[in-house]
């Protein structure tokens, strides 16, 4: 990846990374079961869905699928998805990771935000600059609709 092409995304990681502290790989997923109270924009939804959708396809070719998940990071999503979105996500029963399925993920992109926009190395190899740009266009709009999600609850 090039300097310019990180530093572009570095603002809005950042702002996410203060938003959610959590981060990991991605698929698609459920919606959880909706509490009351809290407002989820249908463009917000889009945008994480779209930028999960991007980074999909190579993250279900990687050598080391699901790789990037973590306990903590299911643990983080589901206090993200109850304290922000009014969202209870329920544990899968698996052994390590409490929002894994047998399909994958199964938390919408936007109750696990950082796991939705994450991306290694692999990528961005081999330089394919259409795919990053719309990854970075996706990225900031995704960072937007989520500051807007904040903005209107006080957060
Ligand atoms: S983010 Fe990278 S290492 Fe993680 S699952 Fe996707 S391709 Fe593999
Ligand atoms: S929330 Fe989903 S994508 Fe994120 S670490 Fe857990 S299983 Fe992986």
């Amino acid at each position: 990846m090039r300097d310019q092409d990180k530093s572009a995304i570095a603002p809005n990681k950042a702002a996410l990374d203060d938003a959610t502290s959590e981060e990991g790989a991605l698929s698609e997923g459920g919606e959880g079961v909706a509490g009351e109270g809290v407002d989820i924009e249908p463009a917000m939804i889009e945008a994480f869905s779209l930028i999960a959708q991007h980074t999909l396809p190579k993250c279900g070719a990687c050598t080391v699928p699901y790789g990037c998940c973590a306990t903590s990071h299911c643990e983080e999503a589901m206090a993200f998805a109850a304290g922000q979105m009014g969202v209870t996500l329920e544990p899968t029963g698996h052994p390590t990771l409490p929002l894994m399925g047998p399909g994958g993920c199964t938390a919408a992109p936007h109750l696990r935000p950082l796991c939705s926009i994450h991306a290694c190395d692999k990528h961005f190899a081999g330089g394919d600059d259409n795919w990053i740009q719309k990854y970075c266009a996706l990225r900031d709009e995704a960072s937007d609709r989520l500051e807007e999600h904040f903005a209107k609850r006080g957060a």
